[in-house]
């Protein structure tokens, strides 16, 4: 089976072609703003730009044409709903055009399949971060109940948030992390976690009042060692709770190599594996979605057109998992 996988819920366009064990193509092209977060029109504008190139390098990287696919996946949702309409038109237009099963599916829960996919983990509880989402998933009687997740922003929008204070570019994240490894020291902060709750905003604001009184990386690092502490606590008790041998740990957020270190030596401490996408995969990208799809498609799932509409507030726990 041959799937080709559309990825468009926030600032990537991303198209990816799987078969069941090979990934065929991987093309992708990410919005970038010259100033601020993430325009939802100039983000899908930049979709719509890109779609027709992307496809096409697709194609070509897979040797093959739309037609002999076996199914077109797109992201469903969650997401920005102007973003999601790129990649939704795009797929129906395939999928009509050349008459391919289409199939709609949950961003979040595609994060998870290619981290089982990519790595050695099998059943693991997700701790997924990235610009728009912060949730930790665990598979529970049929669905990936989120068991713990942000009580307000995601933690990849609360590093950007706090980065552009400071005045670094967009993406915030690895400004942060570069600045926060210039120092050992740190302050003092709330700390954000609510059982397996978590939240950010409060304390983007604590570190944003202190701009005046101290360093960036000072403040960088120890927005770090909070925020990530109280994720990673989260995650322990999810897997205590749970007795899960297994952690993966995606999203954007995940190229983080101090928040690694805090995964992986948590669960050492529990004897139990931790396991990280490459890089690639951890970021929003098209492949991703195909190989959701294709599981899906698998399992006798089809999407049709009159229910194909976007879903920009889809929960992964809405979805009953049948692959
Ligand atoms: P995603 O939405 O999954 O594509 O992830 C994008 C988010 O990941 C953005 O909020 C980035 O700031 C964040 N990010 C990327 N690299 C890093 C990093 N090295 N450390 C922390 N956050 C990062
Ligand atoms: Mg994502």
């Amino acid at each position: 089976m041959k799937v080709l996988g559309i990825e468009s819920t926030a600032h990537t366009l991303g198209v990816g072609i799987v078969s069941e064990d090979e990934i065929l193509a991987h093309q992708k092209d990410m919005f970038e703003p010259e100033e601020g977060g993430i325009h939802p029109r100039k983000a899908a504008e930049h979709h719509y730009q890109h779609a027709l190139e992307l496809l096409n390098n697709a194609e070509q990287e897979a040797d093959l044409d739309i037609e002999e696919l076996d199914g077109i996946a797109f992201s469903q949702g969650p997401g920005i709903p102007q973003c999601l309409d790129i990649g939704a038109v795009m797929a129906r237009s395939l999928s009509q055009k050349y008459d391919i099963p289409l199939i709609g599916v949950n961003h979040c829960l595609a994060h998870i399949s290619i981290g089982t996919r990519t790595t050695d983990a099998e059943e693991p509880t997700t701790l997924y971060l990235s610009g728009g989402n912060s949730q930790i998933l665990d598979l529970r009687n049929g669905r990936y109940r989120v068991v713990g997740e942000t009580l307000d922003i995601a933690l990849g929008n609360a590093l950007d948030k706090l980065a552009r204070k400071m005045g670094y570019p967009h993406p915030g994240g690895p400004e942060i992390e570069r600045l926060a490894k210039e120092t050992d020291e740190i302050l003092e902060l709330s700390y954000p976690i609510k059982g397996m709750d978590f939240s950010f905003s409060g304390l983007v604001t604590e570190v944003q009042r202190r701009l005046e009184s101290d360093e960036d990386p000072v403040l960088a690092n120890s927005f770090q060692e909070h925020a990530y502490s109280a994720v990673v606590e989260a995650l322990e008790r999810a897997m205590a709770q749970e007795g899960s041998d297994e952690a993966l740990l995606t999203g954007g957020v995940a190229m983080n190599s101090r928040l690694r270190e805090m995964v992986e030596a948590m669960c050492e401490q529990r004897d139990a594996e931790a396991y990280v996408p490459p890089p690639e995969y951890c970021m929003d990208n098209g492949v991703m979605i195909a190989h959701q799809g294709m599981l899906e498609l698998k399992a006798g799932r089809e999407t049709k057109i009159e229910d194909s509409k976007k879903k920009p507030n889809w929960r992964p726990d809405e979805v009953e998992v049948v692959w």
